[in-house]
């Protein structure tokens, strides 16, 4: 049966390929972005592209409200959406730290927040976020972006605990270094440098990331919650 899925930043990169995982598979498929934009590879899929930024919690109701009118009610959710600010810690502002947290942590927040209402009362759902290997392993200037990436872990255990009895799993999926515009910006000696502690010796592809979340979204997972699943070559081993 068809689905209603949302993706949030599902126009580019990892959003992007599980956007296409779940459009593939035939479910309804949902996706915000800042620019709301339908991105050239789900254009032969009949997606919903909402513009959302999910600092705002205005444009959060209303993408819902949205979603809501021409899918039904979103009942799989994936936090996806987040930025970087990497600098070391005596370079690092407050403004480089809050805003990491308000769009990686506060931002889902947001999100799962405006969506829990109405999978609380169908007793149905599925939540998935999007953390990092980081967020566990800590990153040397990453310290803004590992801690909302950790942050999501106790989140998202605090909520499978809550929602559990309602039949909503709240499950994590902590990529290692994927292809991405997020990773574009690495220099290639930094880049050679990360993947040469990756015990599969390559980054991980969008849709290496996109066939876990759709697990976790099946049948097949239904007895998953609080889990933190890592997509990341070995980089965590297991954390
Ligand atoms: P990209 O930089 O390619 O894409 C980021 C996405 O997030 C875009 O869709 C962007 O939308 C959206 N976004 C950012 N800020 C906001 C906002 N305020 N409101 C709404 N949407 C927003 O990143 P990736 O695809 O690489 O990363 C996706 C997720 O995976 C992130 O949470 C990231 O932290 C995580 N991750 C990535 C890894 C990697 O190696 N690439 C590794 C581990 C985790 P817009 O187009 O509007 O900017």
């Amino acid at each position: 049966m068809s689905r209603s899925v949302l993706v949030t930043g599902g126009n580019r990169g990892i959003g992007l390929a599980i956007a296409q995982a779940f459009a593939e598979a035939g479910d309804k498929v949902a996706i915000t972005s800042r620019s709301g934009e339908v991105p050239e590879a789900l254009a032969k899929y009949d997606v919903l592209a909402v513009r959302c930024d999910i600092n705002d919690g205005a444009q959060v109701d209303a993408a819902f409200t949205e979603i809501e009118a021409q899918h039904g009610a979103p009942e799989i959710v994936v936090a996806n959406a987040g930025i970087t600010k990497d600098t070391l810690m005596l370079r690092m502002t407050e403004a480089d730290f809050s805003s990491v947290i308000d769009t990686n942590l506060t931002g889902t927040f947001r999100v799962v927040k405006r969506a829990s209402g109405k999978m609380l009362r169908a007793r149905k759902g599925r939540i998935v976020l999007i953390s990092s290997v980081v967020g566990l392993t800590g990153s040397p200037g990453q310290a803004n972006y590992s801690a909302s990436k950790a942050g999501l872990v106790g989140f998202a255990r605090s909520l499978a605990r809550e929602f559990g009895p309602r039949n909503i799993t709240v499950n994590v999926v902590s990529p290692g270094f994927v292809d991405t515009d997020m990773t574009a910006v690495l220099s290639e000696e930094r880049r050679k440098e990360i993947v040469s502690g990756v015990p599969l010796g390559r980054y991980a592809a969008p849709a290496e990331v996109a066939s876990t979340v759709r697990f976790l979204a099946s049948d097949e997972a239904a007895y998953i919650t609080g889990a933190v699943i890592p997509v990341d070559g070995g980089l965590g081993m297991g954390h």
